[in-house]
């Protein structure tokens, strides 16, 4: 087997918007996690990306837009509460779920009559869409989910990309690199749902009064595919512990008795202390930290071969639920496995 030809990393907007109007896949730098981007007016680049990613075809993708001056040409429609988050939020980590123009082609949306967008809050980002457009001629749409095969941990560096993506791409494709991702977690996600807000997926922007469905299951009467319960999953066995209260954390979670020579990783806000012999790979400060980390650390975990990863929860902060939502479906997918450490 001869190894994959890397991944070209590009350090400029205009280079980057140079790959995706000759049709190419990008590793796009935003403020949540990098995504691997497509021209979304491109429908053969908008199926590679299923394809680079082993992504089911029935899980919609999120359109960026340069500006939200763009919004009503992808939506018609747009409930009001909608539209006043989007400009409120804007740019920023927050999707909107609108019901679509007609021309949007089911490949983006999953065949739903609905289409998720968002104004991604990194400059640079927004800077590739609207060179893209002066190439193009149009105002550019870039369909973006996160550059990392399905079901795997979003990448929040250039690294990451690179690495996980290796082999899946082709000669012309390319990632950006803009440094870490400054928030580290998915956008939210908000639809308006029977005339109230209803939050498809926690982030980092919270909404008062919103309803949540962060239970892994669809809202009733909405098809929300791409909401698995199991998700977002490291190798290592994930556990999750929903306290700081610590008396003994090792004797509390009921110590996962690794195999000999691995380790338990522990990734634990700053103050609560390391049970002797685990392997801790981070102190945040406040769940923004803890959210930047959060990616990065499931993949030290796995990279030091640990068999678990523990973590404790931040106590407190807007970013606490989709951390928790995040690891809660992390802890899923790694769940069943017999050999807590067992590669997949
Ligand atoms: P990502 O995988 O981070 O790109 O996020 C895409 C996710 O957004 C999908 O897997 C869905 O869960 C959600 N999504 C996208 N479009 C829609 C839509 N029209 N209705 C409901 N959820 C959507
Ligand atoms: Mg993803």
């Amino acid at each position: 087997m001869t190894a994959a030809t890397p991944i070209p990393t590009l350090t400029s907007a205009g280079d980057a918007a140079e790959v995706l109007a000759a049709g190419g896949l990008l590793g796009l730098p935003t403020e949540t996690v990098y995504g691997l981007a497509a021209d979304a007016h491109n429908l053969a680049a908008v199926r590679r990306v299923f394809q680079a990613k082993g992504r089911p075809i029935d899980h919609p993708l999120i359109v960026h837009l340069g500006g939200a001056g763009d919004l009503d040409e992808w939506a018609r429609d747009v409930p009001a509460p909608l539209r006043e988050l989007a400009t409120a939020n804007w740019p920023g980590p927050l999707t909107i779920v609108v019901p679509k123009r007609e021309w949007v082609p089911p490949e983006i949306t999953g065949g739903l009559d609905t289409v998720a967008i968002r104004v991604p809050g990194q400059d640079v980002a927004r800077e590739v869409i609207t060179r893209l457009g002066r190439l193009t001629g149009t105002s550019a749409a870039l369909v973006a989910p996160s550059a990392n095969l399905f079901g795997q941990v979003s990448p929040t560096t250039a690294e990451h990309v690179r690495v996980g993506l290796a082999g899946r791409l082709l000669p012309g494709d390319a990632v950006l690199d803009a440094g870490p991702a400054r928030v580290g977690l998915e956008s939210t996600i908000v639809a308006w749902i029977d005339g109230r807000l209803r939050v498809l997926r926690p982030g980092a922007v919270t909404i008062d009064g919103a309803t949540s469905s962060q239970s892994g299951a669809p809202p009733p009467g909405i098809r929300a595919p791409g909401m698995l319960a199991a998700h977002y999953a490291p190798r290592a066995r994930v556990i999750v512990v929903d306290d700081a209260g610590l008396g003994d954390l090792a004797s509390r979670i009921g110590q996962p008795s690794p195999p000999a020579g691995r380790s338990v990783a522990l990734l634990a806000p700053a103050g609560i202390a390391t049970p002797a012999g685990w392997r801790r790979l981070g102190s945040p400060v406040d769940d923004a930290a803890y959210a930047e980390m959060l990616y990065a650390s499931m993949r030290a975990a796995d990279d030091a071969g640990a068999a678990a990863f523990v973590a404790v929860l931040p106590q407190s902060g807007p970013l606490r639920a989709a951390i928790a939502d995040r690891l809660s479906r992390a802890a899923v997918g790694s769940a069943g496995s017999p050999d807590p450490g067992r590669p997949r």
